[in-house]
């Protein structure tokens, strides 16, 4: 059991023995937090109003992710219907795993958009939720320093252009993604799952006054416990909103920041889940589709449309306490939304998401027999053997030497069973 400071003085326990499983952190950096908001997230970030901020704030995203050791990436596009003048970027920074490149990698990712309607500061729309990104980033990094490597790749994204319904997000997935993976994973990019990724909108605005959350559209019949949790609170908007599609593997991630949420403590920031009864939105008939739309309103909905896990994490932007009058509205800025509690508010999000990512990433310890584990066993183990033999790669000789070829040069034994098999 190693104990260290943080940077900011607050205790951080990290378990070596589970792979920092236990890290009850209060580990996030509220002044790294505050000063990257005050300098890059605190004006307007549109093409049309204010685009030198905005190129700022997207620089910035690349400069840091650099920093924390990613490798990180512009994807640049043009969308003529909103602008012919200005192109639009985002950002992607990748922390590769040992399984990068193989079809046993697992990738988790986090994103949040950094564009601003053209009216706002957009401080908590989205500042808050990329700073959070940038927070996990830099806590997750800061392990891999310290010696903690990872099987799976994580990927974070700072995507542009959520303010034209998503497109950012939706481009990504559409025009850049697959290329990207049948360029690093080749044939096994085909094989490949996800864990998922989690969504940040809004995530800044907490507020303990009694009836400053205001109900969410058709909360009451669409979500009864979450709806009388909150009333039983007296409509106190002193939670996270989390939104995920109950029946679906958004549930494992959602089951996992739950707990996760619970182990950080800080009990006075409260977590409320909204658990949507579907898989296929549009396959909802019209009506239910309207009852939900709401929920709908983010990055995430682009993943869902791809088939990959999402979790939406938000505190509900207009429907609480300043927002009501500040959503994209020029007050959504720094004097009223960076307070000490929203950044503690802010704080706990982070440590909660950097605990579950880090624990989706399956951590070891940087030793050589670790490194060359398969999901955490050694090679020559019977049930490994057991999964090598079932698996679709071991049909095909090819693959097997190209995508285990990490474990093949450099593990005798691994060496010998291949031998032994053919
Ligand atoms: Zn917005």
């Amino acid at each position: 059991m190693a104990l260290e400071r943080s940077k900011n003085g607050v205790l951080l326990k990290c378990n070596d023995s589970s792979f920092f499983e236990g890290i009850s952190v209060e580990a996030a950096d509220l002044d790294y937090i505050e000063s990257s908001i005050k300098k890059y997230f605190s004006d307007t970030r549109h093409h049309a109003i204010h685009n030198r901020y905005k190129m700022a704030a997207r620089d910035y995203v690349y400069k840091e992710f650099s920093s924390f050791g990613l490798v990180a990436e512009y994807f640049e596009f043009s969308l003529p219907p909103v602008s012919t003048k200005s192109n639009f970027t985002t950002v992607i920074g990748m922390l590769k795993g040992s399984h990068f490149g193989t079809a046993y990698d697992k990738m988790i990712a986090i994103g949040a958009h950094y564009d601003t309607v053209n009216t706002t500061k957009g401080v908590d729309d989205n500042g808050s939720g990329v700073v959070t990104m940038l927070e996990v980033a830099r806590q997750i990094t800061t392990m891999n320093r310290k010696g903690t490597k990872r099987k799976n790749t994580i990927m974070f994204a700072a995507f542009d252009l959520k303010e034209e319904n998503c497109k950012g997000s939706e481009l990504l997935l559409d025009s850049w993604l697959e290329p990207w993976l049948f360029k690093n994973y080749g044939q096994a990019a085909e094989l490949l799952e996800s864990h998922g990724v989690f969504i940040l909108d809004s995530v800044m605005n907490y507020n303990v006054s009694i009836k400053s959350q205001t109900s969410l559209p058709n909360m009451k019949s669409l979500f009864p416990e979450t709806f009388s949790s909150i009333s039983k609170d007296n409509y106190k908007g002193d939670f996270l909103a989390m939104v995920y599609r109950n029946p679906t593997s958004d549930l494992v991630l959602a089951n996992m920041f739950k707990a996760k949420w619970k182990e950080a403590n800080r009990e006075q920031f409260e977590l409320e889940t909204f658990p949507l009864p579907f898989e296929e939105y549009s396959e909802l008939p019209e009506k239910q589709q309207l009852n939900y739309r709401y929920f709908m309103k983010s990055d995430h909905a682009s993943f869902w449309d791809y088939e990959v896990p999402a979790i939406y994490l938000t505190d509900t932007y207009n429907y609480r306490g300043v927002m009501a009058a500040c959503y994209h509205r020029p007050c959504d800025d720094a004097s009223m939304i960076l307070s000490d509690d929203n950044l503690k508010f802010l704080g706990k999000t982070a440590d909660v998401l950097t605990m579950t990512i880090n624990q989706l990433s399956d951590p070891y310890q940087g030793t050589t027999v670790a490194s060359f584990q398969i999901d955490g066993k050694s090679p020559d183990s019977p049930d490994v053997i057991h999964e090598l033999q079932e698996s679709v790669l071991v049909r095909n000789l090819a693959s097997v030497l190209r995508v285990g070829s990490e474990y093949y040069q450099a593990h005798k034994l691994y060496h010998g069973l291949l031998t032994e098999m053919f």
